[in-house]
Formats: structure tokens, sequence, C-alpha cells
């Protein structure tokens, strides 16, 4: 479904990501792992359309991004931040990517009630959104991340701000979810437990590079090498 070839962004000279290779398949749900400023957003943020590559690829089904605005390129991107708009409501916040596709009224409160259901807010679409938890509030990203049907979906710390106990449960919320959807994602996370818990395969950064990709069971049992091994937690 994705694949990215040599894809090279740099800020001032400093290659923020360094000819990275990298493939998605169909259905398949990938965890970014890595260090803080190793390159995990700016890598969502070139496959979204968000951010120009200086050099490389990335492709779509086999075809070339370059140049195709971010709302064509049919990925969903809930940011590390989530970025509600404080001043719409929750439904319009879920309906933003419909109503940039052109769906008619009817068919975005459809589509609303039927996100809202699935991350678990039934009736919450005429709450303004400082009014919710900010476990809520992510679980409205996510229904806006989902809303248009990406075929993939990236997730950038999709539970960031939350107590341990909440993403345990938002964890296994979401595995069900995307294998009841059969979605394609490619997540961030700094938090290795929960790559561990939702991910068929693992990607592990450091500086802009790929330093190993595997199966979590893979990777936990041979680190590549010892920032791997290090970053995993093992002391040596
Ligand atoms: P974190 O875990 O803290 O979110 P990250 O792995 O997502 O980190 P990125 O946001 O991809 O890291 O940033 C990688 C590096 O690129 C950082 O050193 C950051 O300061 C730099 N960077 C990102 N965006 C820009 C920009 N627009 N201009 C200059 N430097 C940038
Ligand atoms: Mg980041």
């Amino acid at each position: 479904l994705l694949s990215l070839e040599n894809a090279t962004v740099r800020f001032g000279g400093r290659a923020v990501l360094d000819a990275v290779d990298l493939s998605v398949a169909e259905h398949e749900v990938v965890c970014v792992l890595g260090p803080s400023g190793s390159g995990k957003s700016t890598l969502l943020r070139a496959v979204a359309g968000l951010q120009p590559l200086d050099a490389g690829r990335v492709a779509l089904d086999g075809n070339d991004q370059n140049g195709i605005p971010a709302h064509r390129r049919g990925v969903g991107l809930m940011f590390q931040d989530h970025q509600l708009f404080p001043q719409r409501d929750v439904g319009g916040n879920v309906a933003f990517g419909l109503r940039m596709h052109g769906a008619s009224k009817a068919e975005q409160a459809d589509r609303v009630r039927e996100l809202l259901d699935l991350v678990g807010l039934p009736g919450a679409a005429r709450r303004a959104v400082a009014s919710l938890s900010g476990g809520e509030q992510q679980r409205v990203a996510l229904a806006r991340a989902l809303a248009p049907r990406p075929r993939l979906l990236m997730l950038d710390e999709p539970l960031g701000q939350l107590d341990r106990s909440l993403r345990e449960r938002l964890v296994m919320e979401l595995r069900e979810l995307f294998s009841e959807l059969g979605t394609t994602v490619l997540a961030v996370t700094h938090d290795q437990g929960e790559a561990f818990a939702l991910a068929d395969r693992v990607v592990v950064m450091r500086d802009g590079r790929i330093a190993q990709t595997g199966t979590p069971l893979e990777v936990w049992q041979r680190p590549a090498d010892e920032f791997v091994a290090r970053f995993l937690g093992f002391d040596n």
C-alpha cells in the first residue's frame, strides 16, 4: 500500500529523515518507535503530504505522491497534540474531512453518529470540545481521522497525554477496532508496551534513519544493535 524510497527531509542542512526505505502492506499495523527528535512525526507528515521531501519518494499503491496535496492522498493523520477545532462542537470536528470531500449534510450526520458510537462516545455530537476529558478528546480526534475512511490511518502518539490505565484500555480498543475495520495503520508511539500490543511490525528510528524493523517479538528478542537494546530498556 505505502512505500517510501530514499525519503529524505533536511532542515538547515541536517537530514531529519535520512534516506528512509519503508513499506507498509495493506491491513498491516506498523508502530514507529524512537527517541524524541528521531524524525517520527516528520515521517508521518511526509506521507500525509504536509512535509515535502528533499529527495526520494512516497508512493501509495505504487503511485508517486509528489505534488499530490494532503486531502487527495486518501490518508488520515491524527496529530500528536490532536489539534481539535475548539470553536466547533464534537460533530463539527468529526465531520471536517467529510465536508472537504463534499458529503451531504445527511451523509455527514449519519457518519458522525456511526463514528461516535465506534469510539465509545455515543450522543456526543453537540458537545463542546472543551467540555470533554483528555481521553475523550483523543477519541474525537481518532473519529475525525477515521471519518473519510482513509486507506492508511496514521496516528502520532494517539494516546500521548493519557494516564496508564486509560492507555491500556484504549490500546485494546484500538486493536479490536483496526482488525474489525481492516485498517492499515502507521502509528508513532513513545511507549514500547503500546507498540508491542498494537503492532504487527515495529520500526525503530534513530537520527532520521531506521535502526531496525521486525515483528515486536523479533525486535525484542534480537535487538539489531546496542542503540535498539538500550532504547528498549535492556541494560547491556
Ligand atoms: P518527538 O518524539 O519529540 O515528537 P519526533 O521523532 O517526532 O520527536 P520530529 O518532530 O520528526 O521528531 O523532528 C525531528 C527533528 O527535526 C527534530 O530535531 C526537530 O527539531 C526537527 N524539525 C522538525 N520540524 C522542523 C522544522 N519545521 N524546522 C526545523 N527543524 C524541524
Ligand atoms: Mg513527534
